[in-house]
């Protein structure tokens, strides 16, 4: 089998910034990593900058793209966001969706990402009718990520109820939201269940929130999950009005009802975990469930601040994702998670940029059902993403402190090159497969206009 090798002029192994150091991959895994390579070997890939393990956004909701800029007009809240997203929603097929994910795919390839965790309910035709295969949506995106190049976890999410009425039963769907319910979890578990595992492509299971789906479905869900040892998210807490109906409809929280009911635990990820109480935090910490936080999305739907520092002192790992894709920038939402803590507290310092790598790879990684990825050592999916040390944003600093400056003045524009299972995905920030991104992106945008 062939083995082709990188030289990478600065890597990040472990907790540290290694200069010239060579890695051997064979049949897309890392099989050899050689510190103190002081110049490429001959044949060698030069990947110069400093090269991290491949990110990880661990929450995204490719459609929302779409709404980009045009939902920065005027105020509102998070339910009148909701609306403009509902009316995109509306108007896509399994061919504009396909069309529209690749291109968000692909700008996340140019971002470094290499695994997207596609929280994914638009499941059927408008009205609710399902396609003649009635996967065709889940399928479209699991096309998109391999024609961009990228891995993608499908967490296929249960969506049956527009909100909650009772331990049985939720209100029905509103005309939207037909088209993301299967009806009942069982018919929900019948349809994800004919989803296949492929090799960039793994299935995991959403459980959209407490509102989507009544407190007698939930187990279903997770039972699912549990048999495939399958990720599972949800969305825990993200506005107050949540927490409130819960209370008000079964007189605890969002996070105990999820307790109550066998969601937690440690492939379990919250999506937000922002208004919680410090019963909730104890829980999520107890049960090592992960918390995947997405500043950039929550400080623009005014979501509020969630306690992360809390959280993984309890013992609940972070993850990152770009959710509404605001930005699609996984750097920015690292440094967001430890910018909004300071401005909270008025101190500096929750996070070091080793830290905030780590949610941005491995645990990222882990919370999708990749534990393989997300580390460059023997063993490891060969998946990198390397920031340029030279750009006007990233010059000057020592390379010792390499990581401080990709995590705290990089932006995604500074990644260099992507590689995914070996595959030079995006070379000297040109994308491989997809010719002009941009290009791409405003098409399948212009498509969904009214
Ligand atoms: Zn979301």
């Amino acid at each position: 089998m062939k083995t082709d090798t990188y030289w990478l002029e600065h890597a990040w192994l472990d907790t540290n910034v290694e200069p010239g150091v060579a890695v051997e991959v064979t049949d897309g895994r890392i099989t050899a990593v050689r510190k103190g390579v002081e110049t490429p070997p001959p044949g060698a890939t030069v990947l110069r900058g400093l090269t991290l393990p491949g990110l990880a956004n661990a929450h995204s909701h490719a459609f929302h793209r779409a709404l980009r800029g045009t939902v920065q007009v005027g105020s509102g809240t998070f339910w009148t966001w909701r609306e403009v997203m509902y009316s995109v929603a509306d108007r896509l097929t399994p061919e504009t969706y396909y069309a529209l994910a690749r291109a968000v795919y692909a700008e996340m390839a140019l971002a470094g990402i290499t695994t997207v965790g596609e929280f994914h309910y638009l499941h059927h035709a408008p009205g609710g009718t399902a396609y003649s295969d009635p996967n065709a949506m889940g399928e479209a995106l699991i096309e998109a990520a391999a024609d961009a190049g990228i891995r993608i976890t499908l967490l296929d999410t249960a969506y049956v109820a527009s909100g909650l009425l009772s331990e049985t039963r939720g209100k029905s769907p509103n005309r939207h939201q037909l088209r993301f319910s299967d009806g009942t979890t069982e018919a929900w578990a019948e349809r994800a269940s004919a989803l296949k595992d492929r090799e960039h492509a793994r299935i995991g299971a959403a459980i959209h929130s407490v509102r989507a789906v009544p407190a007698r479905q939930l187990g279903a869900v997770a039972e699912w999950s549990s048999a495939r040892e399958a990720p599972l998210h949800v969305h825990l807490s993200e506005q107050t009005a949540e927490n409130e109906a819960c209370q008000t409809v079964h007189g605890r929280t969002p996070t105990r009802l999820l307790a109550d009911h066998g969601v937690l635990g440690p492939r379990t990820t919250g999506v937000h975990n922002t208004h919680l109480t410090d019963e909730d935090i104890a829980l999520l910490g107890r049960t090592t469930t992960g918390t995947c936080m997405c500043p950039t999305t929550e400080r623009d739907l005014a979501d509020g601040i969630g306690p992360a520092v809390r959280l993984q002192r309890a013992g609940s790992p972070l993850s990152l994702g770009s959710d509404s894709h605001a930005v699609i920038d996984i750097l920015e939402e690292a440094r967001a998670m430890e910018l909004n803590e300071r401005l909270r507290s008025h101190t500096r310092g929750h996070w070091t940029a080793a830290a905030l790598l780590r949610a941005a790879t491995a645990d990222g990684h882990a919370a999708l059902g990749w534990a393989d990825a997300g580390a460059i050592e023997s063993g490891a999916l060969a998946d990198f993403a390397t920031v340029a040390l030279d750009s006007v944003r990233t010059a000057g600093p020592v390379p010792r402190l390499a990581a401080e400056a990709a995590v705290f003045a990089a932006t995604a524009a500074d990644v260099r090159h992507t590689v995914v299972g070996g595959r030079h995905v995006v070379r000297d920030g040109e994308h491989a497969f997809v010719p002009d991104v941009a290009g791409a992106l405003a098409e399948a945008v212009a498509a969904l206009r009214d």
